[in-house]
């Protein structure tokens, strides 16, 4: 039997806030579920985060990517401290992890699921909003080039680069058009901004037309991404895959997590398709302070991040039956009280590890 347990090698990086609650509570369910399948997480934990920043002056070690990249995965919970600006929590450690373990991938399914009241305007059917957001996460307008010049001054200037490549390009929307080619609908939507960005953003529309030619079963269409906020909140059945860069998909997925009801539940995987470095996992929340330390951080969208990394480590079994399980959860009311649910962050994971 030991012989044939699959071992995965996983660095948990609770972080800050509720991470550390949300991501506790999730590893309960995973040791649940891989005494169920049959595989097995060799965990490491990290103390990463703005804790460490506080008492000892760094966020993470020099070395953070040497001690991650033995690793099969991360999974993460939050950063972010109200004592910590935040542009130091982002370039200490996930911006940077990011370009560094070339994580090009960032997906978020955003779904209506029974039991979670959604914003959007439907006749609350499933189909009515199941999208993947697919968002460039290794350049574009988080490249981090730029700088400060006559610093004080009234003639102060600062430039913010965004750096688009024709390989950073098209790996991403490759991988969009291959997604998009495996689903029911066979839909992608490119949001663009190409006719007020005229470097960046026409090469990347011109990737999107040379990649779509590869995939002539894909129905596709290009949408500016203010016209698209509009058709996200008006028409969501229309969209299927949605491939944004960097900066859009940011914007765009905390709107397409809050018309799906919840931030609280939805997961984020940052992908390394040819899993050359690990993949990290997180929650699309973040470290939540007003909650913090209460014990009702809802943990589904960690449990979901989670769920996301099993499929990716190969587990497609024990990521299946997770994700049955909290949906289950979900559709029965047993959840925490921003979804109107009666139950504390350990006791909304013990309804998922009841229906395993
Ligand atoms: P960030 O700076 O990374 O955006 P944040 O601390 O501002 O993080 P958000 O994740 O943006 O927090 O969440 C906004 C609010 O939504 C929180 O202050 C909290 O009240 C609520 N919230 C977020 N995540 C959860 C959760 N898992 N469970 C319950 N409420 C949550
Ligand atoms: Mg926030």
């Amino acid at each position: 039997i030991n012989n044939m347990t699959r071992t995965h090698r996983i660095a948990v990086i609770p972080g800050d806030g509720i991470g550390i609650e949300t991501v506790a509570a999730t590893l309960r369910v995973l040791e649940k579920l891989s005494a169920l399948e049959n595989f097995s997480l060799d965990l490491t934990h990290f103390d990463y985060g703005s804790a460490r920043y506080k008492s000892t002056g760094s966020y993470t070690p020099e070395t953070f990517p040497d001690e991650l990249r033995p690793y099969d995965s991360i999974l993460f919970g939050a950063v972010g401290d109200p004592d910590v600006p935040d542009h130091i929590s982002l370039w200490k450690l996930l911006l940077p992890m990011r370009q560094i373990f070339q994580q090009y991938v960032n997906c978020r399914p955003v779904c209506l699921l029974p039991g979670v009241k959604a914003c959007v305007n439907t006749a609350a059917t499933p189909s009515d909003l199941d999208w993947v957001i697919v968002r460039e996460n290794s350049e574009g307008e988080y490249s981090g080039q730029g700088g400060r010049s006559h610093i004080g001054t009234v003639g102060e200037t600062a430039t913010e680069v965004g750096i688009f490549t024709r390989f950073g390009c098209e790996r991403l929307i490759r991988w969009a058009f291959e997604l998009a080619s495996g689903r029911p609908r066979k839909l992608l939507t490119l949001v663009t901004k190409s006719n007020a960005q005229r470097s960046g953003l026409v090469l990347w529309d011109e990737c999107a037309n040379r990649v779509a030619k590869d995939y002539p079963d894909v129905k596709w269409d290009k949408m500016l991404v203010d016209a698209m906020t509009v058709r996200m909140v008006r028409n969501p059945a229309s969209l299927d895959v949605i491939v944004c860069t960097n900066l859009h998909g940011d914007i765009l997925s905390d709107l397409a997590a809050a018309l799906a009801g919840s931030i609280g539940i939805a997961p984020s995987a940052n992908l390394v398709p040819d899993h050359s470095a690990p993949a990290l996992f997180e929650p699309v929340h973040g470290s939540a302070f007003d909650i913090m330390g209460k014990g009702i951080a809802n943990p589904i969208g960690t449990i979901w991040s989670a769920a996301m990394m099993l499929d990716y480590l190969g587990e497609k079994a024990a990521a299946a039956r997770l994700e049955r399980a909290f949906k289950k959860a979900l559709a029965d009311g047993a959840t925490t009280a921003d979804l109107g649910g009666e139950l504390d962050t350990e006791g909304a994971a013990q309804a998922v590890i009841d229906r395993l």
